[in-house]
């Protein structure tokens, strides 16, 4: 069966097509600048990418474009598009009324809809992505994945915020969580990966990328998560503050002469990595380039950003009362030997040790960093929100 899966944003689109059975992408790519001008990325298996500058004023155009590049004769990964069986939408917001994936009719939209206030900036948008794609393919079954659905099964004690309980009655003010496909994904490859009984087991789910956050997962269901209402709580991440003391934000407000949302601008967009370095980068290439150089500021942000993903593990350990088995995943996680190190250090106390030459040589693989003597297992299990997408699809359909 081939899936499409579609993740798209308010001005790009990213795609991939994949063979449910192989599991191989067939074909990947993105449009970009979608309604400015517009940019399509396109890069058939084996072969390299082509870049097409091409007008897209709409969604609808773009996946068009998307459409035409899988079926074109020479370069196409299919030959028509009944080939496609199906396509898997990624949906940032489900609220509460989704704790999994859903096959999308016209209530389960309407329901989305309704979420659109929980995330103004991503629900609108997959809804633009997902009614152009029924639009252009009305009898291709499509299927809803959602970033919180993951986290649906955390306790109250863990998603309710110490506030009047009517904000939560009345507005559903609560923690939700993200990057719940990839906590899902990345705990359940990881009791396969280490040979554990996914029913019976405590694994920490640490997905580090430019957005970051953390998971407690107990016998395969998640019981706690660091990211909250809005992606903006939890760790420090590329360009996010994550946890702070919310009257920072009237202080910052009264001293710079900035509004309510102003001042959150800063702390989604300015705060973080690139904020600790003074505007500086936020990829961690960069960040370990910039320590080399003995930047004193890149030496602060990564300690920051190290001591809040220590102390978030720390928590979930107490959350689950122990911890089998601990994951890095994602751009940093999966790549960025210096940040598992150090956070590594700080858990000594629960008898782990990784093996440095091994966290060393590690860069995006399926890797088991701890030694046979560590109490807890460590391993590195690179995530692929894709690939999960395109699973849950193929089991809904
Ligand atoms: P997102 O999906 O949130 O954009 P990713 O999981 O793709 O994030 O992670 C992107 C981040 O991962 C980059 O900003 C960078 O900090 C880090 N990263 C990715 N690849 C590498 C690498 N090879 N070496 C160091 N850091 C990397």
């Amino acid at each position: 069966m081939n899936v499409l899966v579609i993740n798209c944003g308010s001005s790009s689109l990213k795609y991939q097509l994949i063979d449910s059975e192989s599991e191989a992408v067939l074909a990947k790519g993105l449009c970009e600048r979608i309604g400015i001008d517009g940019r399509l990325v396109y890069q058939k298996a084996g072969l390299d990418k082509e870049i097409t500058e091409t007008d897209m004023p709409t969604h609808k155009q773009a996946i068009q474009l998307v459409i035409d590049a899988l079926i074109n004769p020479t370069t196409g990964a299919i030959k028509s598009l009944e080939e496609i069986d199906a396509v898997g939408h990624r949906v940032v917001h489900g609220g509460e009324k989704f704790a999994s994936s859903v096959v999308l009719t016209d209530e389960v939209l309407k329901a989305i809809e309704e979420c659109n206030d929980l995330a103004p900036l991503h629900n609108p948008a997959n809804l633009i992505g997902i009614n152009a794609c029924k639009e252009l393919m009305p009898n291709v079954p499509m299927v809803g994945v959602f970033d919180t659905a993951f986290h649906q099964t955390m306790p109250e004690k863990a998603y309710l915020y110490g506030l009047p309980y009517e904000y939560y009655e009345k507005y559903k003010v609560r923690r939700y969580g993200f990057h719940g496909t990839s906590h899902s994904f990345v705990s359940k490859e990881t009791a396969n990966f280490l040979n554990m009984d996914l029913n019976n087991s405590k694994i920490i789910v640490a997905h580090l990328g430019n957005g970051a956050s953390i998971s407690a997962v107990l016998n395969g269901e998640c019981v706690d998560t660091s990211m909250g209402l809005t992606p903006l709580e939890g760790l420090v991440m590329g360009t996010r503050s994550g946890d702070l003391d919310p009257a920072i934000i009237e202080f910052i407000a009264n001293k710079e002469n900035l509004s309510i949302s102003e001042v959150l601008n800063v702390l989604n967009k300015k705060s973080g990595m690139t904020g600790l370095q003074k505007g500086g980068s936020s990829d961690f290439r960069d960040v370990q380039d910039e320590i080399k150089k003995g930047n004193k500021l890149a030496v602060y942000a990564m300690d920051v950003f190290c001591y809040r993903v220590a102390k978030y593990i720390g928590s979930y350990v107490a959350a689950m009362n122990g911890v089998d088995a601990i994951a890095f995943t994602a751009g940093i996680g999966e790549n960025v030997a210096m940040v598992r190190r150090k956070v590594c250090e700080y858990l000594g106390y629960l008898g782990i040790s990784i093996d440095e030459e091994t966290n060393l040589k590690t860069f995006g693989d399926e890797v088991v960093l701890s030694t046979p003597d560590s109490k807890v297992k460590v391993a590195v299990v690179p995530t692929n929100e894709e690939l999960a997408i395109a699973r849950e699809t193929v089991a809904l359909v």
